[in-house]
């Protein structure tokens, strides 16, 4: 009998599965589905492109003829709402049985929702799906005031779209400063000194605890008693894995799906990749780290035994007129020693533990993050302590030792 690999979840790791199945068995079914409509795109535009045309073919992940060659059915607008591990079967939502010999889970995840009164109410926004940025920009008006609430990457992304389509923007964090987890203070405060001067509001240390409005938004009220007028919330505060689907088998859930380091679940005739996926108390919930485990576990259904390396996580920020990158660890209560300074012009430092390169950040551009990524995943070690030496006296070290 024909082997079947079902793939459930239309997302970035399910065409790499696919494409992975594909490589090492030509003659499988692979059948995707995707509860969204549409073949699957490029999540990450919805805010780095957000006034772009996202229904364009270039936004998709593969084209409509690339499912085609390869013999890979799509089937949207298909929720999948039961799995029956012990009969290998799946359910779709009109009730279509069907069986797989594997199965491979990558439902990704949704966003934190925003635990507040007010939440519900009409101009309230999140951008998880193609379908959350048509309803955006379907409302928003001339003049629209927008409350964008969460200061990391997709907070500061959002504002940055919003902001340059000619809407009033104000941001507003709960921590101390925006990209509190990729920045130093140094750069957190260089950003919302950037962000000012674009004309963005921002609010630190500012807690949302009510959205105001009857029907629609009039305002927020935040944790200083503070409230002020706005149209729209558009809410950007972490993500959820989709996990749902799975509560009632017996795969071991925590956060996400527990996988092992072939990305298999409690059962071995079944796979979890990406935002859904946990793998050693952890979920990646990075575009990057999607895609190869889609790869890998692509690769082992097909009975390949590959381990899955996560890789150091990079983050690349462009907007508001600049680029920077964070790469690695750049926890300062992590490290023994770092070294800033000046790099082309750019404030740049760089963070060292036990004389390894763990982390680096820079404002030097995407294209400099090359040299810094490749001393952090090799490990580069420096031949003494990085005290009283330059970043490029460093780098030129790194670079000598690296493979
Ligand atoms: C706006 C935005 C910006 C981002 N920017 C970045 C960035 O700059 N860099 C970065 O590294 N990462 C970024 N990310 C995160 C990145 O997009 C995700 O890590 C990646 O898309 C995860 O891929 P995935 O395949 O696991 O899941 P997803 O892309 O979430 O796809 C899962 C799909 O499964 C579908 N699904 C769920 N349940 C079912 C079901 N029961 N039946 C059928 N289908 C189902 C969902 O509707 C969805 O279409 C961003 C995410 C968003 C939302």
């Amino acid at each position: 009998m024909t082997k079947h690999y079902v793939i459930v979840g239309g997302g970035v790791s399910a065409v790499h599965a696919a494409k992975a199945i594909r490589d090492q068995d030509a003659e499988a079914d692979i059948t995707i589905f995707g509860e969204e409509s549409g073949l699957p795109y490029n999540r990450i535009k919805l805010t780095k492109g957000l006034f772009t045309d996202l229904h364009s073919e270039k936004v998709l992940i593969k084209k409509e003829k690339w499912y085609c060659d390869n013999r890979i059915t799509v089937q949207s607008s298909t929720r999948i709402v039961s799995i029956h591990p012990q009969h290998q079967t799946v359910e779709t939502e009109s009730g279509q049985c069907v069986e797989y010999h594997k199965l491979l889970l990558c439902m990704g995840a949704k966003n934190r929702a925003l635990p507040v009164e007010g939440a519900r109410l009409a101009n309230v926004h999140t951008l998880r799906e193609l379908a959350d940025a048509d309803r955006l920009k379907d409302s928003l008006q001339e003049g629209s005031r927008i409350a964008v609430i969460g200061g990391g990457v997709q907070g500061l992304e959002t504002a940055w779209a919003l902001q340059e389509a000619g809407y009033h923007v104000t941001v507003i964090e709960a921590a101390p400063s925006l990209m509190g987890r990729q920045l130093d203070p140094h750069s957190s405060k260089q950003l919302q000194e950037t962000l000012k001067q674009a004309g963005v509001k921002v609010m630190t240390q500012a807690g949302v605890v009510s959205i105001e409005g009857t029907e629609v938004v009039t305002g927020v009220t935040l944790n200083n008693g503070v409230s002020f007028p706005c149209d729209h919330v558009v809410y950007s505060i972490g993500i959820v894995p989709n996990t749902a689907l799975v509560q009632d088998t017996p795969l071991e859930v925590r956060n996400g799906i527990v996988v092992n380091e072939y990305l298999q679940t409690s059962d071995p005739n079944i796979y979890a990749a990406g935002d859904v996926a946990e793998m050693n108390g952890h979920v990646e919930g990075l575009w990057g780290g999607a895609m190869e485990q889609g790869k890998i576990a692509g690769c082992n259904m097909a009975e390949e035994r590959t381990v899955y390396r996560k890789a150091v996580p990079v983050t690349l920020f462009n907007a508001f007129g600049i680029s920077l990158f964070s790469i690695g660890n750049v926890d300062e209560r992590y490290c023994d020693e770092t070294v800033c300074g000046e790099e082309n012009g750019a404030y740049t430092r760089i963070f060292v533990k036990d004389q390894v390169i763990i982390g680096a950040l820079s404002w030097q551009g995407a294209a400099a993050s090359l040299a810094y990524k490749a001393a952090i995943e090799q490990g580069a070690r420096l031949s003494g302590s990085a005290d009283g030496k330059s970043i490029e006296e460093i780098m030129t070290e790194t670079q000598a030792v690296l493979i």
